[in-house]
């Protein structure tokens, strides 16, 4: 296959918005298939902040060496103010123009999509979405890079958690992260095996909450754990504590767990699907694909269009949302 691609490319590679652990790995996949291909490919740092102040540097094949272990991203990641609007997009253009860049990968989630959107909206410029966000929020794909990572290191903390609140007989609330998103919340809960589950994907019935960790403590159960999404409609960890804390019968913690959930080595399974997408993405920019997302979904590699993958809700399969109500009784 060496040598025979007749659609040569410059393309620019960039990490946006929240940093998700596997996006050295999806990295390190576009550099090497692009360079494979004998594509030209550069890097952008800190994402479109760096693309408006012109901080882009061709990689080569060992600019990735030894990172596809490591969490964060080797390029950085930023929030950037500027790029909202047409002035800071123009630069951004600008920029890529000055350098040759006619495809842009943009590693990040729904936001850093709407921002790659609006870019080829207004410029002739190719570009390409990969799913790199911890909350698992983006229609398109059933998992996103770094989702995996997260929910271990979540379980990993909720564990050691469970040891104490059950030394002292406690009730937790444990708030995770997730934005608008149950994802990580439930699977954790799941894996936790947490008395209760607040996702803001459903309603969050508290006066039944209580009844059920009353019922708990009077069958003689040591502890209750309950995991609380951050966009939950019932409110942080904080507000749950003060709506129940009258109502039940047990003496009441809040941990939040915070950024402690991104970072640290991705699992195998970040480590894979950011391989493939990292590949996958090069292989779409090839094909002249355009405007899109790549995901897998059961198992096979999709395209969906950017806007879709905010504009389209993700569900929660309610098979999970069923198990996790019985396995908690
Ligand atoms: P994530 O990609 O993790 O969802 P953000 O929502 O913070 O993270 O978005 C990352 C960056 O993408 C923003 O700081 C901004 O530069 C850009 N961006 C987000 N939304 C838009 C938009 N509607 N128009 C232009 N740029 C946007």
């Amino acid at each position: 296959m060496r040598g025979v691609n007749t659609n040569k490319k410059t393309i620019g590679v960039l990490t946006s918005g929240g940093d998700a652990s596997g996006m050295n790995a999806t990295l390190r996949a576009v550099i090497r298939t692009g360079i494979y291909y004998e594509n030209k490919i550069y890097g952008i740092q800190r994402g479109y902040q760096g693309l408006i102040d012109g901080k882009i540097q061709e990689l080569t094949l060992s600019s990735v060496s030894n990172i596809i272990k490591n969490g964060g991203t080797f390029l950085q990641t930023a929030r950037c103010k500027e790029f909202y609007s047409t002035d800071g997009r123009k630069k951004a253009y600008e920029n890529l123009k000055n350098h040759g860049i006619e495809s842009l990968i943009v590693i990040g989630g729904d936001g850093s999509f709407k921002g790659l959107n609006e870019l080829l909206n207004e410029y002739p410029i190719q570009g390409i979405g990969v799913p790199g966000t911890i909350d698992n929020d983006l229609y398109g794909t059933d998992y996103t890079i770094g989702f995996d990572t997260a929910i271990n290191n979540a379980l990993e903390a909720i564990d050691k958690i469970r040891d104490t609140a059950t030394a002292h007989s406690r009730l937790f609330i444990i708030e995770v992260m997730g934005r608008d998103s149950g994802y990580i919340a439930l699977f954790t809960g799941i894996g936790a095996g947490a008395e209760e589950i607040l996702i803001p994907e459903t309603f969050s019935d508290l006066k039944g909450l209580c009844e059920k960790l009353d019922k708990g403590h009077k069958r003689g159960k040591k502890s209750s754990i309950i995991i609380v999404a951050e966009g939950d409609e019932a409110g942080n960890a904080f507000d749950v504590k003060s709506k129940i804390e009258n109502l039940v019968d047990w003496n009441i913690k809040v941990s939040i767990l915070g950024h402690l959930q991104r970072g640290g080595s991705p699992t195998a399974f970040d480590r894979l699907l950011a391989s493939r997408l990292g590949y996958e993405s090069i292989l779409s920019i090839m094909n002249n694909e355009n405007k899109k997302m790549i995901g897998m979904v059961n198992n096979n590699v999709k395209l969906t269009p950017l806007e879709e993958t905010w504009t389209r809700k993700k569900q929660i399969d309610n098979a999970y949302i069923k198990m996790a109500e019985i396995l908690s009784i």
